[in-house]
């Protein structure tokens, strides 16, 4: 499928050189089930003077408003955002789409640490927490996605930071990786309670919240007077057919605290600010990522799966193709 691609928004004369011939490939257009859409072979094109005005961005210089502008270099260009689990996708909702502009970095990082995980770890920790240097934060499932980044977020702000995670190589990674102070594995802790305690005899200011039930209800006991709580995920919760309970509840009114819950799609717009923050971190080596990867599109299935029986070390992720 060749197309004539707008390289960029035009100012003056336009150019040959400002288009170019691209070729899609193998790529199939497929209309989406269920919409009206159809695929048309085109025969002839039409020039004509109107298209100019479609190759600015600003509308207001010509006053156009009848037409869009077209669209430069969306071919080529790389997105991430929230698409099928497929080889190709057709995009008809840009909302939840992302230009990447920064490819300095390995594009499997749009998955995690720069993506949805990266950005819930930004968003649950810095607004929801209002963190302080000095404070005292815990984190379940610790060394996932999510976990590694807060960790790095508290230790970079100057806080006593705890995670808790399922092996011993987990555990290893937040205390040797990671530059958590302490980690501990709590499938090896009888009375999660009393681990709390050895590790926070003081109290926990902020607890991020990923794994729900026995760990929420150890966690109340040990919180301080208005600690708080990001609920970002209940992990420990989502294949049972029945949700456990949580018992200590009351202890949110002994002792004021404040637990909110949070949808990561809800923060899209502080993408550029987290970026901000986090790219130089990473160029910097402040910020370290680890990720488990998993080869071909056919391994997706059983690469999700792991994550429920904690098998991922690091933030799962599949590789398609690298091309
Ligand atoms: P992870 O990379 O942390 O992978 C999942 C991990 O969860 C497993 O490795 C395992 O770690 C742990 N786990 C799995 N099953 C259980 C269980 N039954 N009990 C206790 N722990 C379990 O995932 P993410 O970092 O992507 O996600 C972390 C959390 O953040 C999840 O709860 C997720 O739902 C939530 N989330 C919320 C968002 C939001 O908008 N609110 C957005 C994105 C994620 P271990 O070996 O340590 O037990």
């Amino acid at each position: 499928n060749k197309q004539v691609i707008l390289k960029d928004y035009v100012s003056g004369f336009p150019k040959e050189s400002d288009m170019y011939v691209s070729s899609n490939g193998t790529m199939k257009l497929k209309v989406p089930e269920g919409s009206n859409g159809i695929v048309v072979k085109n025969l002839y094109l039409s020039c004509d003077p109107y298209m100019r005005s479609r190759m600015i961005k600003n509308k207001a210089i010509t006053g156009n408003y009848y037409i869009d502008s077209f669209k430069p270099g969306s071919k080529g260009d790389l997105v991430w955002g929230r698409t099928g689990w497929e080889e190709y996708s057709l995009i008809t909702d840009f909302q939840n789409m992302f230009k990447i502009q920064h490819t300095e970095v390995p594009m499997s990082y749009y998955t995690g640490i720069l993506g949805m995980p990266g950005l819930t770890a930004y968003a649950g920790f810095f607004e929801l927490c209002s963190p302080k240097k000095g404070e005292n934060v815990f984190i379940s499932t610790a060394s996932g996605a999510v976990g590694q980044l807060v960790g790095q977020f508290a230790k970079l702000l100057g806080c006593y930071v705890v995670g808790s995670a399922g092996s011993k190589e987990k555990v290893d990674l937040l205390k040797n990786k990671f530059n958590f102070n302490e980690a501990f594995n709590y499938k090896e802790e009888p009375d999660l309670d009393a681990a709390l305690k050895r590790y926070f005899p003081e109290g926990i200011d902020i607890y991020f919240e990923n794994v729900g039930a026995k760990m929420l209800d150890a966690v109340l006991l040990n919180m301080k007077a208005h600690g708080r709580i990001a609920a970002c995920g209940m992990i420990s919760q989502h294949n049972l057919d029945k949700p456990e309970g949580v018992h200590n509840l009351m202890h949110l009114i002994y002792k004021q605290i404040r637990i909110e819950g949070f949808f990561v799609f809800d923060y899209d717009h502080l993408y550029p600010k987290f970026l901000e923050l986090v790219l130089p971190q990473i160029a910097e080596g402040k910020i370290v990522y680890v990720e488990d990867t998993a080869e071909g599109l056919e391994s997706g299935p059983a690469a999700l799966i792991r994550l429920f029986s904690g098998l991922n070390i690091g933030k799962q992720v599949v590789f398609i193709t690298q091309e």
